[in-house]
């Protein structure tokens, strides 16, 4: 397997995760941007937004309810901000579709 993410959700790599349905993986980032970084990803194998189509668009909503479903346990929701990188233009840099969900700056860092 050589997508990085993809063995995370596998438990074949180390990663601390937050949240586990069967259709969705949220961990934290390991080199978190903001005092609260997660990386809310699809337990399907999607390169990117780039290979979304009808069938496989409505992970998008889980994704947004998990983002939801973060911020209210991380008591932010205040304010969070949600940015897919979409194609090395933008910065992808792992091709597994996730969503950065940034947040905390009014906060100490938290315990996850
Ligand atoms: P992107 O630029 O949107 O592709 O972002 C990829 C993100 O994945 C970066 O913020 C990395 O810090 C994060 N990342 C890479 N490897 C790991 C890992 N093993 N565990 C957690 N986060 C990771
Ligand atoms: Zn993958």
């Amino acid at each position: 397997m050589t997508c990085i993410f993809c063995h995370i959700i596998a438990h074949g790599l180390p990663a601390e995760i937050l949240y586990e349905d069967e259709d969705l993986a949220v961990f934290k980032d390991i080199n978190p941007a903001a005092p609260i970084h997660l990386l809310i990803v699809p337990k399907k194998h999607i390169d990117s937004v780039n290979a979304l189509d009808e069938k496989t668009a409505g992970i998008f909503a889980k994704m947004v309810l998990a983002a939801k479903r973060m911020a209210e346990r991380h008591g932010i929701q205040s304010g969070y901000r949600l940015m897919i990188n979409n194609g090395r233009e933008a910065g992808q840099v792992v091709y597994h579709l996730h969503m950065h969900f940034m947040g905390g700056w009014g906060r100490k860092p938290a315990k996850g």
